[in-house]
């Protein structure tokens, strides 16, 4: 915790000090453009990884960025509450889902039932992945276990998107092009994110500056194409 103390010291006599009128306007309002759901996992900082300020990202981090389905049984109420809030009052342009390489809440679908024994609300908690794992059991043709989760944490971003729509008041603002949904792939130890093209089912290497809306670059040869 020392270091936090810490931290907390330095950022006030430095970056804050540095940029304090855009610190003091911050303080009357927020308006971010992006909702962006994210993992808890430490190693996962979205306003790092995107280049952003405080006040650009509307946040929720969650154990495997999971957006519950709007289903009347289901435990859902941050989830739901944020969307709202970002939707309705933010007025949001764009809602991120962004999974990421090496996720500890997707590998614990594919533990033994022992050790998930011991975490039973995790367990619960990401139990609408298993129909992720039977996608996985039968499309992943490579053994590694390495590509056996990578594919779970893809296909599990694209489900989230699916789930984003079961909420009636973002699959209006979809239909009316008032918002745009992006699902995102960050992989930790090389730093690039990936974009899913919804067209192709491909995610594509975010590198370029010259992309459409999806993130998604013009020239799709320039990008490297990753189930
Ligand atoms: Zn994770």
């Amino acid at each position: 915790m020392d270091r936090l103390y810490k931290g907390i010291r330095k950022f006030q006599e430095t970056r804050y000090k540095q940029e304090e009128a855009f610190f003091k306007e911050l303080g009357k309002n927020q308006s971010p453009d992006v909702l962006f759901f994210t993992c808890s996992d430490s190693r996962v900082d979205p306003n790092l990884i995107t280049q952003s300020k405080p006040g650009e990202l509307f946040i929720v981090k969650n154990v495997g960025n999971i957006v519950p389905p709007n289903e009347p049984m289901r435990k859902k109420t941050c989830t739901a509450a944020a969307i709202e809030f970002a939707v309705i009052k933010l007025k949001v342009t764009d809602i991120v889902v962004c999974g990421h390489s090496d996720c500890g809440a997707l590998k614990a679908l594919w533990s033994d039932e022992k050790e998930l024994s011991e975490m039973p609300n995790l367990k619960d908690w990401v139990s609408t992945a298993s129909e992720v794992k039977e996608a996985v059991l039968q499309h992943n043709h490579d053994p590694s276990y390495k590509a056996r989760i990578e594919m779970t944490e893809k296909k599990y971003i694209v489900q989230q998107l699916d789930n984003l729509k079961t909420y009636p008041l973002i699959a209006e603002a979809v239909e009316e092009e008032k918002l745009r949904l992006h699902g995102w792939y960050y992989d930790i130890s090389t730093g690039m994110v990936y974009a899913y093209n919804p067209k192709t089912n491909y995610f594509e290497k975010i590198e370029c500056s010259d992309r459409d809306y999806h993130g998604l670059c013009d020239d799709p040869e320039e990008c490297e194409d990753l189930t």
